[in-house]
């Protein structure tokens, strides 16, 4: 078995980086959504999503738990029998952005530059075989990573190649997009792409293992 402690520590330490970060201006009073309550370490699918929402990750500090979205999330992961211990989940920008209302609000484009470095040493160090993400928002973050062309609007569903590995492009399952945009019943049949990426990266691995 692979000793995992060191990398282990490696990720509590980017944790405790992100929880001390302060460059986002109106972020300075929110803690950043990272920790081992985002999930496994090594797992079958790294979902990116927008930012944490207010009445889910921020209050709970679990990735889509607690709100609405937490739970369109959540019953979509079961549609397709992953469970939380087989994922991680993270975000565009790790800190919950807010209207000065209170209210949720969309990451500006410099919020989003600003947390890409953590987005890119999440990725490189958790290394997940597929990455799905969450939302036009997300699909977009993901090019300051790696550039890439593709517009949710065509890709949703489709398995891509991006930066080394597989990547699902799906909608934000958001009260408001399940409403006007993409249903529930949809976003299930969207979200057995992954389960199709898993199955193609781990036939691909075990292949590669026994050429070796
Ligand atoms: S969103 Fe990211 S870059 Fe901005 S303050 Fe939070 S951790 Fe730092």
């Amino acid at each position: 078995m692979n000793d995992r402690k060191p990398f282990d520590r490696l990720f509590d330490q980017l944790a405790d980086e992100a929880a001390a970060c302060v460059i986002c201006e109106r972020m300075r009073e929110r803690k950043a959504v990272l920790s081992r309550l985002n999930g496994a370490l090594d797992p079958r699918v790294m979902f990116i999503a927008e930012a944490p929402g207010r009445n889910g990750a921020d209050r709970t500090r679990i990735p889509f738990h607690g709100d609405t979205s937490g739970r369109n999330f959540e019953s979509l992961l079961a549609s397709i029998k992953l469970t939380r211990d087989e994922i991680f989940i993270t975000n565009t920008v790790l800190c919950s952005p807010r209207k000065p209302s209170g209210a949720n609000d969309k990451p500006s484009r410099s919020e989003i530059r600003n947390c890409s470095g953590f987005l890119r040493r999440q990725i490189e160090m958790i290394n997940p075989p597929v990455i799905a993400t969450l939302g036009a928002v997300a699909l977009d973050a993901v090019k300051l990573i790696e550039p890439h062309d593709y517009q949710l609007r065509d890709a949703v569903a489709k398995i891509l190649r991006w930066n080394g590995r597989l990547l699902v492009p799906l909608y934000h399952p958001s009260p408001q997009v399940v409403i006007t945009v993409r249903t529930l019943e949809e976003q299930k049949r969207d979200f057995r792409s992954i389960l199709r990426a898993i199955v193609r990266e781990e036939n691909q691995t075990e292949k590669c293992g026994r050429e070796k």
